[in-house]
C-alpha cells in the first residue's frame, strides 16, 4: 500500500517494518513529523489559487518553479549521445530551432504562489518531477492542497 511518509513526505511503499524506504523512519510514528505539510504534484495547467503555497496566506506573487529532468532521469548513454549532438551542432553552428524545442521538452515550469515571507527562504525546491506527466512534487501547506482541490471540484 502506497501512503505518503509524514517524515519525509515522500510517497512510498513503507516495509513490513512499516518503515520508509527513503528516510528509514518508522511512518506510523508520527511524533516529530510536520502534520502541516504535505506533498502534491502539480502540472503546469493546474489551477493554483492566489495563496502560498508554503504558509497558505493570501499572496498575488508567484515564482517560476522550473526543473530540468535531463541531468536527473536521462539515461547515461543519451546524456552522452546529447554530449556529442551538441558537439556537433557546435562544429557546424547548427544551433537551430529543433534544438531549441528539445531543450524546452526536457523542462517542466510551474508557477507556485509564495508569499513574500516565504521567499526570504528560498525559491521552492520540487521534491521530484515527473518527465512523462510534466508534473513538479513539491512540499506544501495542507490547507493550500485543500485549496487547489476545492477549486477543481
Ligand atoms: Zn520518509
Ligand atoms: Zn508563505
Amino acid at each position: 500500500m502506497i501512503v505518503e511518509c509524514p517524515h519525509c513526505h515522500t510517497r512510498v511503499e513503507p516495509t513490513v517494518d512499516e518503515e520508509c524506504p527513503s528516510c528509514r523512519k518508522n511512518v506510523l510514528d508520527n511524533s516529530d513529523a510536520d502534520l502541516s505539510k504535505t506533498s502534491m504534484s502539480i502540472a503546469h495547467s493546474t489551477k493554483l489559487p492566489q495563496v502560498c503555497h508554503s504558509c497558505a496566506i493570501p499572496t498575488d506573487r508567484y515564482v517560476v518553479v522550473k526543473q530540468s529532468f535531463g541531468a536527473t532521469e536521462m539515461s547515461a548513454v543519451r546524456r552522452v549521445l546529447s554530449m556529442l549532438v551538441a558537439v556537433v551542432f557546435g562544429l557546424f553552428n547548427l544551433d537551430n530551432d529543433s534544438q531549441r524545442e528539445r531543450r524546452r521538452r526536457d523542462n517542466v515550469r510551474v508557477r507556485v504562489p509564495q508569499c513574500q515571507t516565504c521567499s526570504s527562504n528560498g525559491p521552492p525546491q520540487p521534491m521530484s518531477v515527473n518527465s512523462e506527466t510534466y508534473h513538479l512534487t513539491l512540499l506544501v501547506d495542507r490547507r493550500f492542497k485543500q485549496f487547489v482541490e476545492s477549486e477543481s471540484a
